[in-house]
């Protein structure tokens, strides 16, 4: 049995047609797609082609389409500049960073970290530039009501953006129904089998990008900058390939995700599944493990060739506190041992079986060692 990998929310290997696509713009005399030459010309059709396809399937004009280096870019330049602004607690740091710079507030969740609508109602008012609310949480995989959200929000500020980030819920979700109660949607390739570094900010006309990046004036003024051509053709590869099996994938994966939450809660005592009444992605297993650490049980669950995350971790690999059970209101001693597995296209029935021997055994030996290090008065 090879390595298991269960961290599809971190990033999902790359699909063949994306590489093979990325491969196609390298191998060709690569052009700069601003230039007026035949080869400059060839890129700009990549450029075009690319957005034409991801327009049309997120549900936009290609015209809406501004490329940028992944989603949390997409994430600062939707709400760059404008203030004031509110967004949830349980927001990406992509979200939640740059809300905190513009001096924005956010809106509480209730114990399954679904977004406190009176709460919202309460605080959103006529001068409210932006309300970002994620479609669905990168942590416990749990879906926002973006529909409702923007009813109350169209209501009492109807000029405002309303932002959703989709990057998780874009591999598995029809965002371009869900995201049409949004004005601006960002999206992250390497999430969906594309490409890491490339991404896309939908924005519906006639909001204004106020533009982070100055220069030579890409992507109609709103992101300058030269286009990593190669990386936006896998971008386009690897979503015109997921229009064609999302819901089938959907399927598949929710029915050995349910077989791997069944298979834990059966074989791991003291197992809490995390927000277990939400609506979520299908590919999320979301955990809290009593008497364990998820440091520790991540090292032992590597060992064993389970590839897993805690969920919140920092630039540097290291275990963050997890806003989002904080948010939650998940008790510190559960938070302590949260265990996020996330499944993705490549994952197998083997794997689930494989993973839920492993964190069995993880578990055991890590509550075996507890009266161990006890005894010799650790
Ligand atoms: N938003 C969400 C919900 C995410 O999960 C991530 C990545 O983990 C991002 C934004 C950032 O995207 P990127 O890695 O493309 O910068």
């Amino acid at each position: 049995m090879g390595v298991t990998y269960l961290d599809h929310a971190a990033t999902a290997p790359m699909r063949q047609v994306a590489i093979d696509a990325m491969l196609r713009v390298m191998q060709a005399e690569a052009g700069n797609p601003t230039g007026s030459h035949r080869t400059a010309r060839d890129a700009r059709k990549v450029v075009d082609d690319a957005r034409d396809l991801i327009a049309g399937y997120f549900g936009a004009e290609p015209a809406e389409v501004v490329f940028t280096a992944g989603g949390t870019e997409a994430d600062n330049l939707a709400l760059h500049g404008r203030s004031p602004v509110i967004c949830s607690e349980v927001e990406h740091h992509a979200v939640l960073e740059p809300v905190q710079h513009l001096g924005g507030t956010h809106v509480p969740v209730d114990s399954d970290g679904v977004i406190d609508l009176e709460a919202l109602e309460r605080m959103v008012g006529p001068e409210t530039q932006a309300v970002s609310l994620m479609l669905a949480n990168n942590e416990t995989g749990v879906v926002q009501p973006l529909h409702r959200v923007a009813r109350i929000v169209r209501k009492v500020a109807p000029s405002a953006l309303i932002h959703t980030d989709a990057v998780q819920a874009a591999p598995w979700l029809d965002v371009a129904r869900m995201g049409k109660f949004a004005d601006a949607i960002t999206i992250s390739a390497h999430k969906l089998g594309g490409p890491m570094g490339v991404g896309a900010l939908i924005i519906r006309n006639p909001h204004r990008v106020n533009a982070q990046l100055l220069g030579g004036g890409q992507e109609q003024e709103r992101r300058s900058g030269t286009h990593n051509v190669a990386a936006i053709a896998g971008f386009a590869a690897a979503v015109e390939e997921l229009g064609s099996q999302r819901e089938a994938e959907a399927k598949r994966v929710a029915a050995l995700r349910d077989q791997l939450l069944a298979g834990l809660a059966a074989e791991v005592p003291g197992l809490a599944v995390t927000a277990g009444e939400a609506e979520k992605l299908p590919n999320f297993a979301h955990v809290c493990i009593a008497d364990v650490e998820s440091e520790a049980l991540l090292i032992i669950l590597d060992d064993l060739d389970v590839q897993a995350s805690a969920g919140a971790s920092c630039s540097s690999g290291a275990l963050q506190h997890s806003h989002v059970l904080e948010a939650m209101g998940v008790e510190r001693r559960l938070v302590r041992g949260a265990l996020r597995l996330t499944l993705g296209r490549t994952t197998t029935s083997e794997d689930v079986d494989h993973t839920v021997a492993a964190v069995r055994r993880a578990v055991e030996q890590l509550r075996g060692y507890v009266p161990e290090r006890a005894k010799a008065g650790a």
